[in-house]
């Protein structure tokens, strides 16, 4: 493994992460994809281990260990061939939890933080609507404030863990006559009146649950806010750096995984006498393929680095999501392509993997959306600062 970024310390995670993986989930991995439900004794085993508290401060439980070990955790995540089931759990450990940890009170932890390192209450984040997912900005649903509590109307969709999680984040409008500065972010329990959610049916990611949320006049104590009041649009924009390069570690780690799975079948495979693997034609497509994967997992890795230092990459986060998912979903592709009519085939890993991969350039910001934010700061110069 890249000693540049990972220590012995690093390895020996992975090892037992590897292991754990093996012995915990793969073997329920086949069930969980067919049902759409993750068995819930799963979390509690991710949370005895203490993955989910890798990263988050030991005085709610947490580890408090650098990003490389996240991304251990994300890469290996990948190498079990479930996008759904990786998708479940860094939605619980890295988008809700990454909101309750930075803008949560002691209080907002203690309840809501801390079983969600331990794996007993899982967690969803709620942002994008039926509406609209681009414009985060345009967002509809309200917040009104009414003497102690505020009552929230609106919509969510795509939300994983929308279904089975224990709480939600939820983004709404306290002040929408101010557009992106009116937005406020709140922590509610699954059992507040007036919320309903509805499983959706998608193309991949099947193991986990993705849902349209409804809210009907739900009563959340004022004591549910989360941070300031107004401040929500900049808080969700600040932890898409997290998320975008997440979302490229796990492309660049699917995409190997893609190839190394090829490879092995290639030596097997027999065409005209000889291994497949001897074809000039498909050697020069893994060359080309290896080194796109390759130059991806370095960069994102150098981005890593800078993250975990405490530098704010916009920039480069999203380049890793932009570039790393495209190379993934052409890996894949690919790949698919070397294992012939095998390919696919449901008993073999590309067919989901396929699935799974395209989601890369739609979630947590479009490939457009992407182009979007680099063209701004590359023509324009603009540039973007953190909420806190
Ligand atoms: C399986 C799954 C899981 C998800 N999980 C979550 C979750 O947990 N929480 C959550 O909040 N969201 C989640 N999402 C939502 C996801 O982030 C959105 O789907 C995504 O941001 C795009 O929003 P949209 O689907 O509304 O597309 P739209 O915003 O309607 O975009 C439609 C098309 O128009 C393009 N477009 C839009 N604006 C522009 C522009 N200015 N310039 C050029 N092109 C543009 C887009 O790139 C896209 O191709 C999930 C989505 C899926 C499919």
């Amino acid at each position: 493994m890249n000693s540049m970024y990972f220590t012995e310390e690093h390895n020996l995670f992975r090892k037992s992460l590897q292991d754990f993986l093996k012995k915990e989930v793969v073997p329920h991995i086949e069930t969980w994809e067919k049902t759409g439900k993750i068995d819930r004794f799963i979390w509690k085993k991710f949370g005895d281990m203490g993955f989910f508290g890798i990263n988050y401060p030991e005085a709610y439980g947490g580890l408090n260990l650098d990003l490389f070990y996240t991304i251990i955790l994300q890469e290996e995540l990948q190498k079990i061939n479930s996008g759904g089931f990786a998708a479940a759990i860094w939605a619980h450990a890295y988008l809700a939890m990454t909101h309750l940890n930075a803008e949560g009170n002691d209080r907002q932890k203690k309840q809501y933080l801390v079983p969600s390192i331990t794996g007993e209450k899982v967690g969803c984040l709620c942002i994008t609507e039926p509406f609209g997912g681009s414009d985060v900005a345009g967002m509809r649903s309200t917040a009104v404030k009414q003497d102690d509590h505020y009552v929230l109307n609106g919509s969510k969709t795509f939300i994983t863990n929308g279904v089975y999680s224990d709480y939600l984040i939820v983004a709404a409008k306290t002040n929408p006559e101010l557009g992106n500065k009116g937005i406020s972010i709140f922590v509610l329990d699954r059992d507040f009146k007036g919320i309903t959610a509805t499983k959706l049916d998608k193309l991949g990611w099947r193991a986990s649950d993705t849902g349209e949320i409804a809210f009907d006049n739900v009563k959340v104590p004022i004591e549910n806010l989360m941070g300031e009041e107004n401040k929500g649009f900049n808080y969700i924009m600040q932890h898409f750096a997290l998320e975008r390069l997440i979302m490229g570690v796990n492309a660049h780690a699917r995409a190997e995984y893609a190839l190394e799975y090829a490879l092995e079948y290639m030596k097997e495979r027999h065409a005209f006498g000889k291994s497949i693997n001897q074809f000039q034609a498909l050697r020069h497509t893994i060359a080309d393929l290896y080194t796109e994967v390759e130059i991806c997992k370095e960069f994102n890795y150098s981005v890593t680095y800078r993250l975990n230092k405490g530098e704010y990459v916009v920039k480069e986060a999203s380049m890793s999501k932009l570039k790393t998912t495209q190379v993934a979903d052409e890996v894949i592709y690919q790949c698919l392509q070397f294992l012939g009519g095998y390919g696919y085939m449901e008993d073999y890993p590309m067919a989901r993997l396929m699935r799974d991969s395209r989601l890369g350039p739609i979630g947590g910001g479009t490939s457009e959306i992407l182009r979007e934010i680099l063209a701004k700061i590359i023509i324009d110069k603009k540039t973007y600062k953190p909420a806190t």
